[in-house]
């Protein structure tokens, strides 16, 4: 599934071969996705212009010049952009052409993705509006999350994986933030510490933008070729790396699952 960072990259891999450009004709092959794809863009589309593309959590924001498109990519959604010469290829499932030749197209085989129109402010989309604040946000700090956090019961990982609290820490990012911030993951939310939130906000915004980094090397990927940049190579230093040693303090690493999802921390370095 494509995680903040991978959006990020998709974002800035997009936006540089779509920007100014005017749409000629909007193909919708199959708009059987999450949501049915509004037949309307078919319409409504041609003749417009795209200012720039934004992001919020994992939505992609394509501003026109009359609304917002706003595209998810699901679990196995990815966009390219294409010569209109270059063949379309099988899960191609929406085909936005532009009056220069090219053509955004949106690939999905397993089409858990969605697209949007909005006209209104595309981040009081109901899809977006209760989303917690973006993890390179201001307003994310550890102020916010401590006082969030008192009195609530769940566990520090999945609060942090939460959506409420803050948007875009996916199961390994969590995994391993809480690893570099020395947390303990089934710690409850409410017990830990205002200094130990301060590590993990700290933590959070190194991992994310190591990502996002790796994946600036995968940019020229969105133009005439697999469209998806993947997984980023990090090093993980314990996701999936139960039975092994900890790379701090040789404790092997161990794995619980906490909201039903795999759970990798160091008993030793975690309190
Ligand atoms: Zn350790």
């Amino acid at each position: 599934m494509p995680e903040l960072p991978e959006v990020e990259t998709t974002r800035r891999g997009i936006e540089p071969l779509v920007a100014n450009k005017v749409v000629a004709q909007v193909l919708i092959y199959n708009g059987s996705l999450r949501w049915p794809v509004p037949q309307e863009l078919i319409s409504l589309l041609p003749g417009q212009r795209i200012g720039g593309v934004g992001r919020r959590s994992k939505y992609l924001l394509f501003a026109f010049s009359s609304g917002t498109m706003i595209v998810h990519l699901g679990m196995t959604g990815h966009l390219r952009v294409d010569s209109m010469q270059t063949e379309k290829r099988k899960h191609d499932h929406v085909e936005i052409i532009f009056t220069d030749g090219t053509a955004l197209r949106y690939n999905d085989p397993r089409r858990f993705g969605s697209i949007l129109w909005t006209l209104a402010d595309p981040l009081q989309h109901v899809r977006l509006s209760a989303l917690g604040p973006e993890p390179f946000d201001r307003q994310f700090n550890a102020s916010y999350i401590h006082k969030l956090s008192r009195n609530r019961k769940v566990a520090v990982k999945p609060f942090l994986m939460d959506a409420h609290v803050v948007v875009g820490v996916g199961n390994i990012y969590a995994s391993e933030a809480l690893y570099r911030a020395r947390i303990a993951p089934a710690r409850p939310a409410g017990k830990v510490s205002k200094a130990a939130y301060e590590r993990l906000i700290q933590a959070v915004t190194i991992i994310l933008s190591e990502a996002i980094a790796a994946g600036g090397t995968t940019i020229k990927d969105f133009a005439n070729s697999e469209g998806k940049p993947g997984y980023f190579t990090q090093e993980l230093r314990v996701y999936g790396r139960a039975g092994q040693k900890c790379k701090a303090c040789d404790t092997l690493v161990k794995q619980i699952r906490l909201g039903q999802r795999s759970t990798f921390y160091c008993s030793n370095c975690q309190k």
